[in-house]
């Protein structure tokens, strides 16, 4: 992982690499159990070069919590390691290298039990699930021998606090998913 991580910290296959301060790799245990996966890094991540330490980190903290689990047991990453302009949406292209360069190696690396997909970037690029996350969320998918749990992206909550209780009825499940022996 060490090495992913000097990577990725000098990648220069797409153009987000331009506008970056820091990339962010991602951080946490390797394995992990668990594994979130978030869209890409903002404004706080770019200048510290760590995942969720702005705004979207503080709510992804108290979900954690809802789930029984601390930062320090989970891995955390995003689909681009790079941010985007302004924090638009990562274009396809940039979705595709990244995923095909770094992201999916992690998941080799990490092996989790459980990938927590946050948003539907995530969805869309880990799953080519394009449904809304209305439809979707707390739903378990089972794909070439891995679990999802897919979920909204904590930053929605700023935008739409409903969803709040949505991503807190995830965590519970996800926690009650962990409790389970034979996981
Ligand atoms: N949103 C993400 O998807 N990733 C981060 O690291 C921060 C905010």
């Amino acid at each position: 992982m060490h090495e992913l991580d000097e990577g990725i910290r000098v990648c220069v296959r797409c153009p987000l690499h331009q506008s970056r301060t820091h990339a962010v790799p991602g951080e946490g245990p390797v394995p992990a159990e668990v594994l979130f996966i978030g869209e890409a890094p903002g404004a706080k991540e770019d200048q510290f070069g760590r995942p969720f330490v702005g705004p979207s980190g503080r709510l992804l903290n108290g979900l954690l919590e809802t789930a029984g689990l601390s930062r320090e047991e989970v891995y955390i990453t995003s689909c681009v390691k790079c941010r985007p302009p302004n924090n638009r949406t990562p274009h396809t292209n940039e979705l595709n290298i990244c995923q095909a360069t770094w992201l999916n190696q992690q998941i080799d690396l990490l092996d989790p039990q459980i990938i927590v997909l946050l948003g539907k970037v995530a969805a869309q690029q880990v799953l080519q699930d394009a449904r809304s996350l209305r439809q979707i969320h707390g739903a378990i998918v089972v794909r070439d021998g891995r679990r999802y749990l897919l979920t909204y992206h904590p930053a929605v909550a700023f935008r739409v606090p409903e969803t709040k209780d949505s991503m807190e009825q995830d965590m519970t499940m996800l926690r009650e998913l962990l409790l389970q022996p034979s996981r």
